[in-house]
């Protein structure tokens, strides 16, 4: 059974008609960087509830949700709908494994995203632990279907001026062509190696993992491609690989 606390809005960013950030403060217990919590809220008394990852850096009191409304959905809608001063239910603990402990030493780092699945790689590169010091290279790609939807662009820089030549970013639009992003989707630039032409480091079995995170369709035809193209395969502690993924749904 999940311990619930109250969480207080402190601001909602609306960054396009679905996309939007929830700043919330509570009083959760002690997270690491790529796990998420879940948000409930009472709808006829009954509690309705949704994982979400946490954006912010552990040490930050204030939690930082990226969320996409989905039009159809039963929870987004209610939760793109508050205010500051408004109240969340959040879990005390944070759940998953998606977090630096689980990934195994190599040379690149590589951090794929799509959509809001950048959020716990935003509080994996803020929390600047040591960890991180085993990584020669760091590979950032946040994919979106917009320009628009590119929302933590600013933020992405801040990390960029921290991290150096250590961190490369890369932008992918999948819907317009875009100053300085790939277009297209994450699997054919893998397959048609512009990815890494573009960042300017190899991809391959003996030197690099990759963590996965958001949409599944993006998770699943881009493991397929690392599968076939590197030999790649899933990572579990137990079974090490090259792949850690993180699905939204
Ligand atoms: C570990 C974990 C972490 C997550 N972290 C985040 C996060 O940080 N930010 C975030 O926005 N979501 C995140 N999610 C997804 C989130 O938990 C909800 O599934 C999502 O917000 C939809 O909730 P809903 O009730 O509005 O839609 P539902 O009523 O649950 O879903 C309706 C249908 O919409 C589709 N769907 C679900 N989510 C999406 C989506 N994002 N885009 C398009 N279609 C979708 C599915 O096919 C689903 O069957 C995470 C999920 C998991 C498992």
């Amino acid at each position: 059974m999940s311990t619930w606390v109250v969480g207080k809005i402190v601001e909602v960013k609306h960054w396009t008609d679905q996309l939007f950030s929830l700043i919330v403060q509570a009083p959760v217990n002690a997270f690491v960087a790529g796990q998420f919590t879940r948000i409930g809220m009472y709808v006829n008394s009954t509690i309705i509830q949704r994982a979400y990852s946490y954006l912010n850096a552990p040490n930050n009191p204030n939690l930082e949700f990226y969320i996409a409304t989905v039009l159809e959905g039963k929870f987004t809608p209610l939760l793109r709908a508050l205010c500051s001063g408004d109240t969340v239910m959040l879990t005390k603990e944070a759940y998953g494994r998606f977090v630096l402990d689980e990934i195994p030493s190599c040379a690149n780092l590589w951090m794929l995203a799509s959509g809001t699945g950048i959020g716990p790689y935003l509080s994996i590169l803020a929390d600047h632990d040591e960890r991180l010091d085993q990584f020669s290279n760091i590979v950032l790609v946040h994919a979106t279907r917009f320009y628009k939807n590119l929302n933590y662009l600013s933020q992405i820089k801040k990390l960029k001026n921290i991290y150096s030549s250590k961190l490369r970013v890369q932008t992918i639009t999948s819907q317009e062509k875009s100053y300085n992003s790939l277009f297209g989707r994450i699997p054919t630039l893998i397959e048609n190696n512009s990815l890494e032409k573009k960042v300017g480091l190899p991809l391959n079995i003996s030197n690099s993992h990759v963590m996965l995170c958001g949409n599944p369709h993006m998770i699943s035809d881009t493991k397929e491609i690392l599968k076939k193209k590197y030999g790649m395969k899933d990572h579990v502690r137990r079974n090490p690989g090259h792949i850690t993924q993180e699905r939204y749904w």
